[in-house]
């Protein structure tokens, strides 16, 4: 389970402080938080040392909403809005108005080998009948059965004080480690008709109502739904590794963006205006390259190509 609190308020606080955009709608507010909440529990539960990427990118008003999450838990999120987006808009109306919309799960390894590439795995906002799917933490359930073959419930509330998650899996252990510590695998719990114990406790999970999620303690939840089962309770993460707002954006970072527009595009913005202006989406700090920084951008020596001189 992961309750984000002050983090999240964070998240919509910078966004509300951006002149430039204003404050979330709140469906796509609700729709941010639930992809927070769902990626860092994504986070929590593998062992991969790089960021996990949660993205969905939208044919409808929303055109992209992004959660990244590091593996110390620090996490920043954003979402792009063109045009109106009324307090009842659905899922579908948000990002999948023409079943268009996609999911996209990226892993990117902090430590990188030449030519690798991150991982991505990419899922449609629909169901296996092509039905649109209204509830997001559908879409992820749909893509952990589909490229990690797991078995997985997912609840996901949001609102403008929390955002939380509750996350079962069924994970593929083998003799005394699985659910019911009888059988020597998932297939063969199946084949004996015992998945039952999986279907008993997802059933409970998706009985929990948003208003729970987002309202009770975690020891009330897990009482509440599971009190007929043996529980054993982790310690909660405290401290240095509680998931927090982290932004990495970095002025180093933008002029390298910059620098990839070329020298002909820098000197056109440059010409219309007194510097090149950026502003980070997730954090909202706005970065200055005046026409000495900008130029000191392409005569730095660099041994990457193309590392051509400025001219002017
Ligand atoms: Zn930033």
């Amino acid at each position: 389970m992961v309750r984000l609190t002050d983090a999240w308020q964070e998240v919509l606080q910078r966004r509300a402080n951006n002149t430039q955009t204003g404050a979330y709608p709140q469906p796509v507010s609700d729709l941010l938080g639930q992809m927070s909440a769902a990626a860092v529990l994504m986070q929590a539960n593998i062992k991969f040392n790089g960021a996990l990427v949660l993205q969905v990118f939208g044919d409808g008003p929303v055109k992209l909403s992004v959660v990244e999450v590091q593996p110390d838990f620090g996490f920043r999120a954003t979402a792009t809005v063109q045009g109106e987006v009324s307090p009842q808009l659905s899922l579908s109306q948000m990002v999948n108005q023409n079943n268009e919309g996609r999911c996209a799960i990226t892993l990117d390894p902090l430590e990188r080998l030449p030519g690798q590439q991150p991982y991505q795995g990419v899922v449609p906002l629909f169901d296996d009948h092509k039905e649109k799917i209204e509830n997001f933490s559908e879409v992820l359930e749909h893509y952990m059965l589909q490229s990690e073959q797991l078995d997985t419930t997912l609840v996901l509330a949001a609102n403008s004080q929390v955002a939380a998650g509750l996350l079962i899996q069924r994970l593929p252990m083998e003799g005394e480690g699985n659910l019911a510590g009888r059988y020597d695998s998932v297939e063969r719990e199946s084949a004996l008709g015992r998945d039952e114990d999986y279907k008993r406790i997802s059933i409970l999970s998706k009985s929990l109502k948003p208003e729970e999620l987002l309202g009770l303690d975690v020891n009330t939840i897990l009482h509440r739904l599971f009190w007929e089962e043996p529980l054993l309770r982790f310690e909660p993460r405290l401290g240095e590794s509680v998931p927090r707002f982290h932004c990495s954006c970095s002025r180093e970072r933008v002029g390298r963006m910059i620098k990839g527009l070329g020298v002909e595009e820098a000197e056109s913005i440059l010409s219309e205006r007194e510097s090149i202006e950026v502003g980070c989406e997730f954090c909202g700090k706005q970065y200055h390259f005046d026409p000495v920084d900008a130029a000191s951008l392409f005569t730095q020596t660099d041994i990457s190509p193309p590392a051509g001189p400025a001219v002017h």
